[in-house]
């Protein structure tokens, strides 16, 4: 998913530039790979700033609450500043997100908004296609290793899951977005639920390894995703809380978030109780 939206960046500049070479690898199929590969319901975050809906300053404070002080206030706006006209980019390029009738997204949360997104990951990688041509995208191509020139990287290596081959890619400049690590922390789930995971457990950790290895310092990694469990799957909040409005409840019948909220007090001044129960302390209420 970053790397379709880095490939269209890429491409222009590289255009204004002398038309410098944007090679895309992918361990997969890029219609289908990735963490977006079934498609989505929602996307977790659209501002609304051109109609006044929030501001840069209001995600960030979210975010910090969120993770309870725990985030890059500059990483966080500047995800932020960006994500709306990305949001448009995806609609233009045939993504059905919903409207209501006075033609504003519909909402499923106060960052979320819903969307008919089966074809989510397709729609974007045609986008990269179009932007660097096929020719210079390889597929099932899995990359193992930065290539160093010093301190400077020098391009990556990686193997064919599918020939006897190894690829060598020369390059000025390598951006990294292999996914993230599922599984580096043992479930407290035992027997059937160990294999469960939320996260796609294919997101083996290349990221990760890539740009250690290339020697980059790993930062903010204080922050475990553990999600709540459901009947019989996990799962982040999503849908079900924002749009259905389910109540959790846990195996007494007890609503948890709701009897739990004192909870919060004892994590005080780092989960101000002003706003909503965090994504960490809701999912660790629910493991207790
Ligand atoms: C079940 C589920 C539901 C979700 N629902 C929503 C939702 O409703 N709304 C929302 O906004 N977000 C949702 N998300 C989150 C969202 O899908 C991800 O955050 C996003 O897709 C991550 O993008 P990415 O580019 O970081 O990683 P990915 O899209 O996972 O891309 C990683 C890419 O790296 C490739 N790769 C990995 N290792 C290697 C290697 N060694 N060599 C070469 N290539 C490699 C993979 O093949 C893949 O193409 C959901 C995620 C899941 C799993």
């Amino acid at each position: 998913m970053a790397a379709c939206g880095a490939a269209v960046e890429a491409a222009y500049w590289a255009k204004k530039n002398g038309d410098l070479k944007i090679t895309l690898v992918d361990k997969a199929a890029m219609d289908r790979s990735g963490a977006v590969a079934m498609g989505l319901s929602a996307i977790n975050q659209y501002l609304g700033i051109a109609k006044g809906d929030n501001t840069v300053e209001d995600y960030v404070k979210y975010v910090k609450n969120d993770l309870m002080g725990i985030a890059r206030d500059d990483q966080v706006a500047d995800i932020a500043r960006h994500v709306d006209s990305s949001v448009h980019l995806f609609e233009k390029w045939g993504l059905p997100i919903w409207t209501n009738d006075e033609g504003n997204y519909v909402r499923g949360g106060r960052w979320q908004i819903m969307l008919n997104g089966e074809s989510y990951k397709i729609i974007v990688a045609e986008a990269a296609k179009n932007a660097l041509g096929t020719d210079n995208i390889y597929e099932r191509v899995f990359i193992t290793e930065p290539i160093m020139d010093g301190d400077r990287i020098a391009g990556a290596v990686g193997f064919s899951t599918r020939e006897n081959k190894v690829y060598v890619f020369k390059a000025k400049a390598v951006l990294a977005s292999m996914g993230g690590a599922v599984g580096v922390f043992k479930p407290r789930s035992t027997g059937e639920g160990l294999g469960r995971s939320w996260y796609p457990p294919f997101s083996s950790g290349s990221s990760a390894y890539f740009t250690m290895a290339a020697g980059a310092e790993m930062t903010c990694q204080e922050v475990r995703f553990i999600p709540v469990r459901f009947k019989d799957a996990y799962g982040p909040v999503g849908a079900w809380f924002l749009l259905f409005k389910s109540r959790a409840t846990n195996a007494m019948g007890e609503e948890y978030m709701v009897t739990r909220r004192d909870e919060l007090a004892n994590w005080v001044p780092m989960a101000p109780l002003s706003l909503s129960l965090l994504t960490c302390v809701t999912t660790s209420v629910c493991w207790m």
